[in-house]
């Protein structure tokens, strides 16, 4: 009873403080939890100069790693250190191409070539738009026979024993709910909507989990109300508070306030609010960002550290 109390008092510190480094693996280890858990694989963002990996997330169900979140920078180191496995995996969502969402995708893959699994595996991106590859472009210069790691080809054509990616593309354009995997009768479902992140074609994704429901707000500026809905009622809201309340310009056409992240937390009523994406320009005034976020949202909010554990259980 005492360490399952002195759990718990970790966790909630890891919820409520920042910066606190020791938190960082200190919370119950996800791959030995019963039940839904959210683990933050990366709470980090494009800049290499906090400690933190680049956006990355794992959704554990009873112990077992079945979805990824975004890849970004970093990811690959922290997927081995929470113990995730990759012939677990029952899908791969990417929510847009900037590299500290999606550059250690092709070492996980490699690294998956390492482990038991047989079956394909599904894997979500964007279209395409301006500089920016859709999920079938990336894949193809990347893992394709004439990419830049062509000895992975097998992963799309099956050759040396590599297993299929069943890739599917999501219009960003689209505000619709798009499923991305699991039909209505599985364990697991995923959706899929398209953000507004500048000129970057980006998507939001809602893993379903028997009765619970998880919201992955990837980077975006916050000004499409249809997100909100999207989000409804989520049991954990995930947004990135990359930028200041006073940000202007590409800044604020990329990422939303900390003030627009507490209003949309509130009125899509979220159980939770996890908030991520941290550099150390973005953590200056972190504490007066939280405060604009809980002026909006009056419910549980949690920071993110690099391997903390969230259960979210009844
Ligand atoms: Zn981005």
């Amino acid at each position: 009873m005492a360490a399952r109390i002195g759990k718990l008092l970790t966790k909630i510190l890891c919820g409520a403080l920042f910066a606190l480094s020791a938190c960082a693996g200190a919370a119950d280890r996800c791959d030995e939890s019963a039940g839904i858990s959210l683990q933050i694989l990366g709470s980090g963002g494009p800049i290499a100069d906090d400690g933190r990996a680049s956006s990355a997330y794992v959704v554990w169900v009873d112990g077992r790693s079945k979805v990824l979140i975004d890849a970004g920078g970093g990811a690959f180191l922290r997927f081995g250190e929470a113990g995730a496995d990759f012939a677990e995996l029952d899908h791969i969502a990417i929510s847009h191409f900037h590299t500290d969402h999606s550059a250690d995708l092709v070492a996980l893959l490699k690294s998956g070539n390492f482990s038991a699994r047989k079956r394909a595996l599904g894997i979500s991106g964007p279209n395409g738009g301006g500089p920016f590859p859709g999920l079938p472009d990336y894949l193809e210069s990347t893992i394709g026979q004439d990419g830049a790691y062509g000895y992975l080809s097998g992963y799309l054509d099956g050759s040396g024993g590599l297993v299929l990616l069943e890739a599917l593309t999501v219009d960003p354009g689209s505000r619709e709910s798009i499923p991305v995997s699991g039909d209505s009768d599985a364990p697991i479902q995923i959706t899929a909507t398209g953000v507004p992140h500048g000129i970057v074609p980006a998507i939001a994704y809602r893993v379903r989990v028997g009765n619970k429901e998880l919201v992955f707000a990837s980077d975006q500026n916050g000004n499409d109300d249809e997100f909100i809905e999207f989000a409804r009622d989520a049991d954990v809201l995930v947004m990135h508070m990359v930028v200041p309340e006073n940000i202007a310009g590409d800044g604020r056409n990329l990422h939303a306030p900390p003030s627009r992240i507490g209003q949309i937390a509130a009125a899509s009523n979220a159980g939770m609010l996890v908030l991520s994406h941290f550099m150390a320009r973005s953590l200056r005034d972190f504490d007066a960002n939280v405060a604009l976020v809980r002026k909006h949202y009056d419910g549980e909010v949690v920071t993110a550290e690099d391997l903390l554990c969230i259960g979210v259980d009844d």
